[in-house]
């Protein structure tokens, strides 16, 4: 089946200005180089720390930014070669949920206003179709139309999600990112709402983006995971691949050291991940994990390793999958 969307060699570099000067600036290398697809109706995960590129990318997908190498494709179009009416169309069909509309908006919007904003904005519809959109928004995701014109402040955490996904939903997307989503609400909550996505996902067809730091959350809802680290994705596999036989030196630290994740390969200190990841403003050459990596060999420091695919379905970026493959080679 032809990917929903595919990223090809993005990169996204930010200007920052030098602390301590006036007008001498240095580039933060936010995404260098990620190549992924995403398919129709999976969940596809994004994990990594906090400064792996993760937000960055999240724009990338929700075209709220342009890469400034590589290309976005969407059914074969280039964003790029859209004009900008069809970008606008075409961007709807994507939407980033915010993390809390009700801090993103003004204090005294009511819960129906800030749901049919996409919609008023669109234009074209009576306030009485708006209102009537709204309601059946509201009730696909479980808010009680009651709500309506109440103020948000009063709501908990749970009830202001549903307020983002249904303030997304009435657009009509295809692909919901999802920044954090489900990280700040209990379990409880949590389950509800997994179980609503998937509700959503049936009946509407719908593609999902998960960005997360929680490996725990992700193990549950994603079908297919890429680990970012210093803004390159460093594996990509599915779900049981990747947390029951992960390749790269850096998911295997990151299962060890996940304090909620039961059920793993790993115990925490099998593999040890110290230290910080080098600054994205000054990335030595080679592998970027190389400076933290304990299987790290003089290869590693010289060479960057390609993210490919060694085994079906199975992307990971180390040159040690290269010395196996010899070896395997070697002995056959
Ligand atoms: Fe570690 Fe080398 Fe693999 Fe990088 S390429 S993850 S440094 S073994
Ligand atoms: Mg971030």
């Amino acid at each position: 089946e032809a990917p929903l969307m595919r990223i090809l060699d993005a990169h996204r570099t930010y200007k920052v200005r030098k602390r301590g000067t006036f007008n001498t600036y240095r580039n933060v290398q936010a995404v260098r180089g990620v190549t992924f697809d995403i398919l129709p109706r999976e969940n596809f995960g994004i994990v990594g720390e906090s400064g792996c590129g993760k937000s960055t990318l999240t724009r990338l997908l929700a075209w709220l930014e342009t890469p400034d190498r590589g290309d976005i494709q969407l059914a074969g179009t280039s964003l790029a070669a859209l004009s900008r009416r069809s970008l606008l169309d075409k961007r709807s069909e994507f939407q980033l949920l915010l993390q809390d509309p009700y801090n993103a908006l003004p204090p005294r919007t009511t819960v129906g206003r800030m749901i049919e904003e996409g919609l008023r904005l669109r234009g074209g519809l009576s306030r009485r179709e708006l209102r009537e959109r709204v309601v059946a928004a509201m009730r696909e995701v479980g808010l009680a139309p009651a709500l309506y014109d109440q103020l948000p402040n009063a709501l908990s955490t749970g009830e202001r999600q549903r307020i983002s996904i249904a303030r997304a939903l009435i657009l009509s997307p295809k692909l919901l990112i999802l920044d954090e989503t489900l990280s700040a609400l209990d379990q409880g909550e949590q389950a509800k709402l997994i179980d609503l996505f998937s509700q959503l996902q049936e009946k509407n067809d719908l593609t999902y983006v998960f960005i997360s730091h929680d490996l725990a959350m992700v193990r549950k809802v994603c079908t297919r995971i890429a680990v970012m680290y210093l803004g390159e994705m460093v594996e990509i596999a599915d779900n049981h691949d990747l947390f029951f036989d992960p390749q790269h030196p850096y998911t295997k630290a990151l299962l060890s050291a996940a304090p909620t994740l039961e059920d793993k390969p790993f115990d925490p200190g099998d593999y040890l991940l110290e230290g910080e990841p080098p600054s994205p403003i000054d990335i030595p050459p080679g592998c970027s994990f190389a400076s933290r990596c304990p299987q790290a060999f003089g290869r590693c420091r010289a060479e960057t390793p390609r993210l490919r695919e060694h085994k079906p379905g199975r992307f990971a970026a180390c040159h040690l999958l290269d010395t196996e493959e010899v070896g395997e080679a070697a002995a056959a």
